[in-house]
């Protein structure tokens, strides 16, 4: 008979393997019609390392499971970011999305968003923004990764004003200014790439120093989740805690880093479809029990239930 650590260990093993076979089957699919080895190469190289880090995050023990994360954030981050973007040339900032959208163009950023951003929320949640976010790849390191207090209220506006301000800002340079040519791998893609990731950067470790919070620019700034959230609410992939094993320490809730309040679904016996859940799996980790868990299944729900400051 198998033990459960075996059980466990072959659970993981397949996981990966499924991983690495989606991945590839998506590159195989792209590369068959389109007669570009570049999406079998691509999409072949997101699976592996996706599927390592999986796998890492399955056998290393809990107080080590965040390298199998972090190993996944970097390899795919870094080469999105400059392999794709800085010498592919190819603008992975929304606005970029925005634009080849308008011109009809089946480029890289759309099919980046459509697939990780748009579809894969229906299965994976938000899980592009814990597993290969290139932006929380750097923002990861700061030492508030468990944040001292709850959200602020309110704040998390500004991320629909900066979706509308980049999608404006578009919509003024196709239409109004007549910005149609444009170059993919021109210089003014990697020029409006360089210049939006400076930006997301430097926002990004003035909020989390100012706030003491890894993913304060996700919670406030980002323009990224405002297409993630409905996606996220059907996951299939989502977190569950079992009832009848939590005791209601709230370890995994004082351990969230998006302030999702775990505790609030298991009570409402759902499983947690908060659109703010980025499917980092802390709350797995930290759970004394074992009670929570990374569940298949089909559901919804429009409810987050969140910690604010003060509340
Ligand atoms: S919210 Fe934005 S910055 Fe944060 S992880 Fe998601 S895509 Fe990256
Ligand atoms: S950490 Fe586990 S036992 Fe504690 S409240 Fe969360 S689910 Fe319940
Ligand atoms: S609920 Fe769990 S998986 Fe979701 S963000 Fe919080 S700690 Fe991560």
């Amino acid at each position: 008979m198998p033990t459960k650590k075996q059980k466990s260990t072959k659970k993981v093993v397949v996981e990966s393997i499924v991983t690495l076979s989606f991945f590839s089957a998506i590159g195989i699919l792209l590369w068959q019609s389109s007669g570009e080895l570049f999406f079998l190469i691509n999409f072949g190289y997101i699976g592996l390392a996706a599927a390592i880090g999986e796998l890492l995050f399955g056998l290393l023990p809990r107080e080590k499971k965040v390298i199998g994360r972090k190993f996944s954030q970097l390899m795919i981050g870094v080469y999105m970011l400059g392999v794709l973007g800085f010498l592919g040339r190819e603008n992975m900032q929304i606005e970029g999305f925005f634009f080849y959208l308008l011109a009809g163009t089946f480029s890289g950023p759309v099919l980046h968003y459509l697939i990780a951003k748009i579809g894969g929320t229906f299965l994976f949640g938000r899980g592009w923004c814990s597993w290969a976010c290139w932006t929380t790849m750097v923002m990861d390191f700061f030492p508030w990764m468990k944040p001292r207090q709850g959200r602020l209220k309110h704040l998390g506006a500004l991320r629909y004003v900066h979706f509308a301000i980049a999608l404006a800002l578009v919509l003024l340079l196709w239409f109004v200014y007549e910005m149609k040519d444009f170059d993919k791998h021109s210089v003014i893609e990697l020029n409006w790439l360089i210049i939006g990731n400076l930006f997301y950067f430097a926002v990004a470790i003035i909020l989390t120093v100012v706030l003491k919070d890894n993913r304060a620019f996700c919670k406030y700034m980002c323009p990224i989740p405002v297409l993630m959230k409905f996606g996220s609410r059907f996951s299939i992939w989502k977190i569950k805690i079992e009832p009848e094993k939590c005791t209601e320490c709230r370890l995994c809730e004082t351990n969230c880093p998006m302030n999702v309040q775990l505790l609030s679904y298991m009570k409402n016996n759902q499983r947690v479809h908060s659109s703010e859940c980025i499917a980092c799996q802390q709350c797995v980790n930290v759970c004394p029990e074992e009670a929570v868990n990374y569940t298949k299944g089909f559901d919804s729900g429009f409810k987050d239930f969140l910690h604010y400051r003060n509340d």
